[in-house]
């Protein structure tokens, strides 16, 4: 653990010493210069990395966030008459203010039409800031001063360290923010959307947040550049600008400090890179070493197809080839940047330094983060005493997609402390009704009560937070998350820590005890030696367990199980029917959907079977199992004399 804190922070403290050491040791001017846009860049892409690394979306008003803040700051500077500190506040707050504005109605939107928000977002703040002549000079510029900072006016050498600061800054308070349940919550919600809210976490309010995060420190960048340059043209903000930040995030690795930092480099480097024809040649020359080093070792492990390891070399190759042929390589610009960016995005999908930090953990021998030992069972799941009064009430449920009546006036109660079963051929309506219930679906009408009081409807995360947890019929896991952030994500009752303290890393106790409470969810459904594995390379069946125990992590009252043993192989489901078992011990309710008719007779205490959106039989399994309705729907016709374990053997696909 001392080893890995060492070479972490000492990989940091280092760089940081040696890029504040340079103005000491050589005095040059230029250089100076760029690394003051080093720095930043650095912020400005570590603002990106959040919407594009972390909430997945393509964000494509960074550059405008930059402009606005630069005109915020050196406004504020000539205008008002400022200091350092107050305009650079004042360009925050514009970027927080607009980019919360901006994410509301833009991250209803998904895809490809959140892209094209940005993209407008962009196009019109470029024109506010051209054609508000009164206020920014428009075309012909703005030149501004640089403002004292405590009293003390900056030389270059000044700013360079202030901006140096900043930086670091920026850099130690998202790391704890990124370590957090808000960097959880972030990756989470781009994974999936529905299961973030399910778990009780907020989609939306994530991502506003997320987004003007990430806008406000484009935003503080802006102020840097504005007393950086002391002259402000709304052209320098366009999208050109914007390609090259979004280059610089791939690049350097989504999802990482240092990735953003190796970007903030590249993008710094480049105009130099391209006009050096003998740096040129070096770097396309590393560049190709690197494709063809990665290429052989995805090559002898197999994972990888040929295709992306071919590109990259082909791609690499030709920049190589290129660099002798052409005579000016500014010219080329534009082919070389999609020559680098293809064969990142083929060959190293982290980037750069998402490669090399893997090849030097290993090289490294970096041990892997800690994690705190699990607590017991009983400090994360208490035994509940039920009092076997009604918990859940359906009155009439109704929920139509069109013309398809899916649920079709459902009246069920559901008792503390049962396992209730819900059976029904495929297409019966089982997963309509739990998504109702759940509040992925709106009723169509007819109410669900929940001990009494109106369940809210339609909102997931409204559900989630009075007690219901659920599983997915189709599997939401967010996949790019460990097993053991998976079950931290959704843990309820644990994060209290205020976010100043949090930003400061003061939140490190509740971060263990929610290390703990999850590895002992996840040591009651078997997966603990798997706690830091990827949820996507799970095996199927590890998944589904996964989804339990993040369901289990609500502390829920009701836990309801769409198809729990779909697709598990017969062990699996044997230890998942012992599974069940213990839950509904520590007194906690549970509805299961479940074809298996053999799984339902030994868990469930009641059974509902619906056919066509109706209920068309309710009683114990043994019951059940006999009513000649029953067996009309599972086997399609009547049979006077079907046996009573005709639905035993009826395994209907599960869809
Ligand atoms: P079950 O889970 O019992 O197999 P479902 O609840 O998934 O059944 O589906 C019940 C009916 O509702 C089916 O006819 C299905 O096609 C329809 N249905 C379910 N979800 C939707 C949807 N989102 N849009 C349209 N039709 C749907
Ligand atoms: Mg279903």
């Amino acid at each position: 653990m001392l080893k890995r804190f060492l070479l972490l922070r000492g990989a940091e403290i280092i760089v940081l010493m040696a890029l504040a050491s340079v103005p000491l040791m050589v005095n040059n001017t230029y250089a100076l210069g760029l690394l003051t846009l080093l720095a930043i860049y650095g912020i400005l892409l570590i603002g990106l990395d959040v919407t594009v690394g972390y909430l997945g979306q393509v964000n494509l008003a960074q550059a405008a966030f930059l402009g606005l803040g630069a005109y915020a700051a050196g406004l504020s500077a000539t205008m008002l008459g400022y200091g350092m500190m107050a305009s650079l506040s004042i360009s925050m707050l514009v970027g927080l203010v607009l980019g919360g504005l901006l994410a509301f109605p833009a991250l209803r939107l998904d895809g490809p039409q959140f892209a094209l928000a940005t993209l407008s977002f962009s196009a019109l703040s470029t024109t506010v800031l051209n054609e508000w002549e009164g206020l920014t000079s428009g075309a012909q510029g703005l030149s501004l001063s640089r403002p004292t900072w405590l009293g003390l006016s900056m030389d270059a050498q000044g700013f360079y360290w202030l901006c140096l600061l900043m930086l670091a800054l920026v850099w130690m308070l998202m790391r704890n923010l990124l370590a957090s349940q808000w960097g959880r919550a972030f990756e989470a919600l781009r994974d999936s959307p529905i299961a973030t809210d399910a778990m009780g976490v907020g989609t939306y309010r994530h991502k506003v947040a997320g987004f003007a995060l990430g806008s406000s420190l484009g935003a503080l960048a802006g102020g840097l550049y504005a007393f950086n340059f002391q002259y402000l043209q709304p052209q320098s903000f366009t999208y050109d600008l914007m390609v090259i930040l979004l280059l610089g995030v791939v690049l350097g690795g989504r999802k990482s400090l240092w990735g953003a930092f190796f970007g903030a480099c590249l993008i710094v480097l480049l105009p130099n890179l391209l006009s050096n024809k003998l740096l040129f040649e070096l770097i396309s020359a590393a560049g190709l070493l690197l494709a063809v080093v990665s290429g052989v070792r995805a090559w002898k492990s197999k994972s990888t197809q040929h295709f992306q390891i071919l590109a990259p070399i082909v791609a690499m190759g030709i920049l190589v080839v290129g660099g002798f042929m052409v005579e000016n390589t500014e010219n080329w610009r534009k082919a070389i940047f999609a020559l680098m960016l293809f064969s990142v995005v083929v060959g190293l999908p982290d980037g750069v330094m998402g490669y090399i930090a893997k090849l030097l953990t290993r090289i490294l021998r970096v041990p892997p983060a800690d994690i705190a030992a699990a607590v017991s069972l009983d400090t994360v799941l208490p035994k509940r005493e039920s009092d076997g009064q009604t918990l859940l009430e359906l009155n009439d449920l109704q929920r139509y997609f069109g013309g398809v009546k899916a649920v079709d006036g459902i009246s069920l109660k559901v008792r503390a402390g049962q396992v209730h079963g819900l059976i029904g051929p495929n297409g019966s309506g089982k997963s309509t009704a739990v998504n109702v219930i759940s509040g992925l679906y709106a009723p169509s009408g007819g109410e669900i009560r929940l001990q009494g009081k109106r369940l809210p409807s339609g909102s997931l995360l409204k559900v989630a937070r009075v007690g219901v947890a659920r599983t997915f019929q189709n599997l939401q896991l967010f996949g790019e998350l460990s097993a053991l952030d998976n079950v931290m994500v959704a843990l309820k009752g644990v994060y209290r820590t205020p976010l100043p303290l949090l930003l400061l890393g003061l939140a490190r106790a509740e971060e263990q005890r929610a290390q703990g409470e999850a590895l002992a969810l996840l040591e009651l459904v078997g997966l603990k030696a798997q706690a830091r594995m990827a949820a996507k390379d799970l095996t199927y069946g590890s998944q589904r367990f996964l989804e339990i125990a993040r369901a289990l992590a609500r502390k829920p009252a009701l836990l309801i199980l769409d198809e729990p043993a779909a697709g598990l192989a017969h062990p699996d489901v044997q230890v998942l029917i012992t599974l069940i078992k213990t839950i509904h011990e520590r007194g906690i309710t549970i509805i299961l959907i479940e074809h298996h008719m053999d799984v339902v007779s030994e868990l469930c205490d009641v059974v509902t079977v619906l056919d066509g959106g109706k209920v068309i039989a309710e009683g114990v399994p043994d019951e059940v199992k006999r009513d000649a309705k029953v067996i009309k729907a599972y086997l399609g016709v009547v049979q006077d004399d079907a046996p009573s374990d005709a639905v035993d053997r009826k395994e209907a696909p599960a869809c």
